[in-house]
């Protein structure tokens, strides 16, 4: 059986060291000198191959969800990250979102883990987007292939976001990624995976009324010529609804891993989260096989990744054969 969570973990670790020594480049900076291969040092001064707080962040749900849904161990996960270096390439954490810092103070003075993230417009950068991925195979243990009509699945993806970003429209960016993520894995034609991905999310939620007044800032992403939005028009801010398009619009517009994450790259501004977001749904769509042998040599604790992956692949797939029972019920 294929290691999905492998393939998607290494490709958003990948895309995310791609993107660290060239993070906040403006991207006119980089038209005229592209990233083409994996950089080293730059803007955090970090040697070749090493990967930030996405994958850090992501990592910690990987090995949390390798036990089973637990919000408050995954906030400790998230803790352990902040606090002490763990999940990270060299034991130090040199990236942190502004809402991620005070989600996790909150945790720490005591407030339940579901609670803890910002509920204000402010607090919609990409920090919970850009390490929503593993819920998907945790999702896909207990629900199978088809979850988009579960609202039990839509709440989990919620409550992971919450973790750290409570506001409604960067819930809501996490359940469209996990929905496209979830088509990408039926091995469709990827352009028809993601606007399946993008339809089955915007029809849950016109039908919620908690969420319908943020749909229309998912409007353009939703549209069927979405793929031609000119390069111009597409921004790779750290704003969550800017980096879910400009992570589509990459994978919509190249057909391979590479070209997508170095299109994501070199888009500019939040370089490293726009290609892990990329990034992780190019690791579904072309595999591990298919990433660069020369930028995976690189990647700071690799193996350890591959371990993490590897636990995370036995316990979903585990679940899926042992709980049946449990799953039908829930539907
Ligand atoms: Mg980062």
């Amino acid at each position: 059986m294929a290691n999905n969570a492998l393939n998607g973990v290494m490709g958003l670790c990948v895309a995310d060291a791609l993107g660290v020594p060239v993070e906040f480049m403006d991207r006119n900076t980089l038209l005229n000198n592209p990233v083409v291969d994996m950089g080293a040092y730059g803007t955090y001064n970090q040697p070749a191959g090493t990967w930030s707080d996405d994958s850090s962040m992501t990592l910690c749900l990987v090995d949390s969800l390798s036990k089973g849904l637990d919000y408050n161990d995954i906030m400790t996960n998230f803790m352990r990250w902040f606090e002490k270096g763990k999940y990270t390439p060299f034991r130090e954490v040199f990236d942190i979102g502004i809402s991620t810092r005070e989600a996790l103070l909150r945790f720490e003075r005591g407030i339940s883990p579901i609670d803890c993230g910002g509920v204000s417009e402010h607090d919609n950068g990409n920090g919970s987007l850009m390490r929503i991925l593993p819920i998907l195979f945790y999702l896909q243990s207990i629900y199978g292939s088809e979850f988009q009509d579960i609202d039990e699945a839509f709440k989990i993806i919620h409550n992971v976001s919450a973790l750290t970003h409570g506001h409604k429209r960067s819930q809501i960016a996490c359940g469209i990624y996990i929905s496209i993520a979830s088509e990408i894995l039926k091995q469709m034609d990827l352009k028809i995976a993601i606007e399946s991905g993008i339809y089955k999310a915007m029809e849950y939620y016109k039908k919620q009324n908690d969420f319908v007044d943020e749909l229309t800032y998912f409007n353009r992403l939703a549209e069927k010529n979405f793929f031609k939005t000119p390069l111009e028009k597409i921004k790779s801010s750290g704003y969550v609804v800017d980096t879910l398009e400009a992570a589509v619009w990459c994978l919509l517009n190249t057909n391979n891993y590479k070209d997508c994450v170095l299109k994501a790259v070199n888009l500019g501004g939040d370089t490293d989260a726009v290609a892990a977001v990329a990034g992780g749904l190019a690791g579904l769509r072309y595999g591990y096989d298919n990433i660069s042998k020369e930028w995976l040599a690189t990647i700071a604790k690799r193996e350890y990744i591959e371990d993490l992956c590897e636990q995370l692949n036995l316990a979903v797939t585990r679940t899926e054969i042992e709980r049946p029972c449990e799953a039908k019920e829930v539907l």
